[in-house]
């Protein structure tokens, strides 16, 4: 009981509480200028076709350079750009600095095939009633074509959105834009989604690779193969998230996974280390294609 633990415990505790609840207020108060003051800076992190090491488009991910705290992980201020509701000009200003960037790329790069960008859309972006009309500005504005832009969405976003997703996904569709679960195989929905939702790619969240090398490895190579397996019979491409050594690479490759992303291949970087890597060679990883 509370008050068996002690007048001591009992300050410590509210001590921290209060730190945090300060911490955030904070990071919710910066967080309020942080475009006008040019804190916000977007990285791409390559995407990667396995089977032949070519890097074939990006996801955009966001980051925050704040003044006192250094970087601030998105996995800190994304939701409380979520709750307090800047993530609809947050999201809005990524989506355009990435359609814009991929644009400039696919101009200076014209022997590549024409990259792809994955951009992330978090509940309250996904529910905004302009969502579409913000596309279309975007793509006219920035001149890139709607099948080159992919956007990431988690199973929670769909079943906070039911109502509207069906609209939604039809107008994406029609632009040929294309839908990415995220973080798949961590929400705790029904997979009936998959097949009642257009959906175009999987991306499998990368805690089923961490534990790739753990006891249960035999469990979990099972269930990435029938989650590989799941989304091929529905006609969908798969992405494994956080790959990191050359062994979870390979075994992607085996379950004929088609793309990878992680550290293994590159960090997510700036703008200008990104155009430095597509001006220098074609194949991220020379290990990947010269077959070891
Ligand atoms: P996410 O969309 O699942 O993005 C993938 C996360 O995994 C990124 O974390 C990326 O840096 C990290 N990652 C990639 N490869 C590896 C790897 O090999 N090992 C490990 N340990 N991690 C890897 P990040 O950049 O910290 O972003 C965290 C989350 O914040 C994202 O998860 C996404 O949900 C959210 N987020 C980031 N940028 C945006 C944005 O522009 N808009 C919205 N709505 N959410 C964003
Ligand atoms: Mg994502
Ligand atoms: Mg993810
Ligand atoms: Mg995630």
């Amino acid at each position: 009981q509370a008050k068996t633990a002690g007048k001591g415990r009992y300050a410590v505790f509210n001590t921290l509480l209060h730190t945090q609840a300060v911490n955030r207020l904070k990071l919710e108060t910066d967080l309020r200028g942080a475009i006008e003051r040019q804190q916000l800076q977007v990285y791409y992190q390559p995407i990667i076709e396995l089977a032949t090491g070519q890097l074939t488009g990006f996801e955009s991910l966001l980051r925050w350079q704040h003044p006192e705290l250094g970087f601030v992980s998105p996995a800190e201020f994304i939701p409380i750009a979520e709750e307090t509701g800047f993530i609809l000009p947050i999201g809005t200003w990524v989506l355009e600095q990435a359609c814009q960037q991929l644009h400039l790329w696919n101009l200076q790069f014209p022997d590549r095939r024409p990259l792809t960008m994955n951009v992330n859309l978090s509940v309250k972006q996904f529910a905004q009633p302009d969502l579409i009309e913000q596309i279309d500005r975007i793509l006219e504005k920035t001149q890139i074509e709607g099948q080159c832009l992919k956007l990431e969405i988690t199973e929670s976003v769909i079943m906070d959105n039911s109502k509207v997703a069906n609209l939604i996904f039809q107008q994406l569709k029609a632009r040929q834009i294309r839908l990415c679960i995220d973080d798949f195989g961590t929400g705790y929905s029904s997979l009936s989604y998959l097949y009642r939702f257009p959906v175009h790619t999987l991306k499998i969240d990368r805690s089923f690779l961490t534990n790739l090398e753990s006891k249960a490895s035999s469990q979990y190579r099972e269930i990435i193969q029938a989650v590989i397996d799941l989304g091929h019979n529905l006609g969908m491409d798969i992405v494994a998230e956080g790959i990191e050594t050359i062994e979870q690479h390979k075994l992607l490759q085996q379950f004929s996974c088609e793309y990878g992303q992680g550290y293994f291949y590159s960090l997510p970087m700036p703008v200008e280390a990104i155009t430095e890597l597509l001006g220098s060679r074609l194949n991220l990883n020379p290990v990947l294609v010269s077959g070891d």
